[in-house]
């Protein structure tokens, strides 16, 4: 058991006021990767992050709210939530909750969950379903934006191979604006990635700046498919490259020589789902 383990006080309100509490110093150590891996949690900000978790099943290990919030219905019932589901309640000052997330005017309630990853070998996508492999993804912006992206259009969800950012860190989780509770993640070696590839059945959409395809004129209907997308500074490797049964390309103008990687996701993902998303009826 970790010294994190040990000292989260198990099911009971704490009132912290102070920087230097063991406590507040194992939630701030979760902004690093290491302490992160090593506990298997991680940070989600904001009452509705925090209400979408609960709601989709994830383990809160420690809520930590503002005493600014006291009274507040929502806060109190997202912490009889946490009580009940067997976590921690910490009631802090909003100095400390600058402090754990790293912003001048943080939200008023921070939660800790615990990681959740799918394993690749569990994933047999249905005709329909859309999967998104990003290889070695850098930039926690672009990962936060994709997961949100492929949660807004439908898509089943991302396959992270070689060494990518961190999808559990602070900024990553920020920018899926909580789609990071909705969408599965799985985390895999080139190696195993190819492996997995040859069992798979649809078709594997690459997008590549050499690609001969207009992205425009497949049909992605009616097959598993799934969207390759390449490593922001490289874009995708040789290896990979010859694993797509197509290569894909979003025809461009003017000067820029390619597109945001998450841009350049979302333009695919909406092209390949279009035909499954429509505007709700008007009442
Ligand atoms: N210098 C990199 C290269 O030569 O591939 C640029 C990579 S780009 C910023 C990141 C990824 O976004 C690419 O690997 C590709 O998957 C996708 N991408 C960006 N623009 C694209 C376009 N016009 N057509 C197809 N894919 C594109």
């Amino acid at each position: 058991m970790s010294e994190y383990e040990k000292r989260r006080p198990v099911g009971r309100v704490k009132q912290v006021t102070s920087l230097s509490n063991p406590l507040v110093k194992d939630i701030k150590a979760l902004a690093q990767k290491k302490f992160r891996d090593q506990n298997n949690a991680f940070m989600a900000e904001g009452l509705k992050l925090v209400i979408d978790a609960l709601d989709l099943g994830w383990e809160i290990r420690t809520l930590i709210f503002a005493k600014t919030g006291r009274g507040n219905t929502a806060i109190e019932t997202i912490a009889a939530r946490t009580v009940a589901a067997g976590g921690d309640i910490l009631e802090v000052s909003e100095k400390i909750l600058a402090s754990i997330t790293r912003r001048d005017n943080p939200q008023m309630v921070v939660g800790v969950f615990t990681q959740r990853l799918v394993p690749l070998k569990d994933i047999f996508p249905a005709n329909g379903d859309v999967w998104v492999a990003l290889d070695r993804v850098r930039d926690p912006g672009n990962l936060g934006t994709i997961i949100r992206t492929i949660d807004a259009v439908g898509a089943k969800g991302v396959i992270l191979v070689g060494d990518t950012t961190d999808p559990f860190s602070l900024e990553t989780v920020r920018a899926t604006m909580g789609s990071i509770f909705a969408v599965p993640i799985a985390k895999t070696s080139v190696e195993a990635f190819l492996g997995w590839r040859k069992s798979f059945s649809g078709l594997v959409a690459g997008t590549h700046l050499k690609g001969a395809v207009d992205y425009r004129s497949v049909d992605f209907s009616g097959k598993p498919v799934l969207l390759m997308m390449g490593n922001e500074q490289q874009g995708l490797p040789g290896n990979l490259t010859q694993s797509c049964d197509r290569l894909l390309r979003i025809p461009q103008a003017g000067r820029a020589d390619s597109l945001n990687l998450a841009v350049a996701t979302g333009v695919m993902l909406f092209e390949i789902r279009r035909h499954a998303l429509a505007l709700e009826e008007a009442a």
